[in-house]
């Protein structure tokens, strides 16, 4: 049974939220056992908590937000894989805002952060939710599998009109090192004719071409850091999303996933398989 783990030391990280476009401070701070990954949000009174759990889900519409009512995390994805990878199971995220900071995009600076802080074992170990039979949930076109597996794995389809991506396939076991080099720096995609509808349901405000990867109708308005970088972000938001029911053992397979596909699978899965805890 792998271990809990923190961080040796307070962090802190600034910058601003991809879809509230509003500038965040946060902290990163050590967390006795069984504590859990947990949100507190400074800036409202009473400086509430929001565990990062998969029962405190409460809108998947481009991002993954946690809480209920103005105790909200907006977009906690990405910040979640990043210390789901290397192990991270207890820590206190303090923010003054909605939102953690979009970085660049990813979850490199992220996983940066967490090393900078250095990473500690704890006295208490984690079980891992294992899947013993296949179990999918689908919504039109788009569907996830998750297949018993020894390890965690996700192999991942993705498709999409524009001319520049079509159909962008990739596989990865998932290990702290393979995550670092080949999924953290993958961004999130967007298209400018999007821009609009997504700016008029308040999604968007912070996204600039130094946080988000931008197809316009014909070209690429940001150089790739990988030629499928769409399809490794989508992994990476898998990772995020799934990392709310902590460990797993399952190959994911997932064909044009969305954040509200994988916390339903999320769901499917823990309510499945909690018994082989
Ligand atoms: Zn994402």
């Amino acid at each position: 049974m792998r271990k809990q783990y923190t961080i040796k030391e307070a962090r802190t990280y600034q910058g601003i939220g991809l879809h509230s476009g509003k500038s965040v401070n946060m902290r990163i701070i050590p967390a006795p056992v069984n504590t859990g990954i947990v949100f507190i949000r400074t800036d409202l009174p009473g400086k509430p908590a929001i565990p990062a759990k998969i029962s405190e889900v409460s809108d998947t519409r481009r991002a993954t937000s946690l809480g209920w009512g103005e105790t909200k995390v907006h977009t906690a994805e990405h910040l979640l894989a990043a210390l789901f990878v290397q192990g991270v199971t207890n820590l206190y995220i303090e923010m003054d805002s909605v939102e953690p900071a979009v970085a660049d995009g990813s979850a490199l600076p992220f996983v940066e952060l967490v090393q900078d802080a250095g990473i500690v074992a704890q006295e208490a170990a984690v079980a891992s939710l294992k899947v013993t039979e296949p179990v999918w949930v689908r919504q039109g076109d788009r569907y996830l599998v998750a297949l018993p597996y020894e390890g965690f794995r996700i192999s991942c389809l993705f498709t999409n009109p524009h001319p520049l991506i079509g159909a962008q396939y990739a596989d990865f076991e998932i290990t702290a090192e393979i995550f670092h080099k080949d999924i953290s720096p993958a961004r999130t995609i967007g298209f400018m004719h999007e821009v609009e509808a997504l700016q008029a349901q308040g999604l968007g405000l912070g996204g600039t071409l130094d946080n988000v990867v931008v197809y316009d109708h014909e070209k690429l308005l940001t150089p790739l850091r990988f030629n499928d970088e769409l399809v490794r972000h989508k992994i990476l938001d898998i990772i995020g999303d799934l990392s709310l029911i902590g460990p797993v053992e399952a190959h994911i397979v997932a064909v044009k996933s969305s954040h509200a596909l994988n916390t339903e699978l999320a769901r499917c899965i823990y309510e499945r398989f909690c018994q082989t805890i």
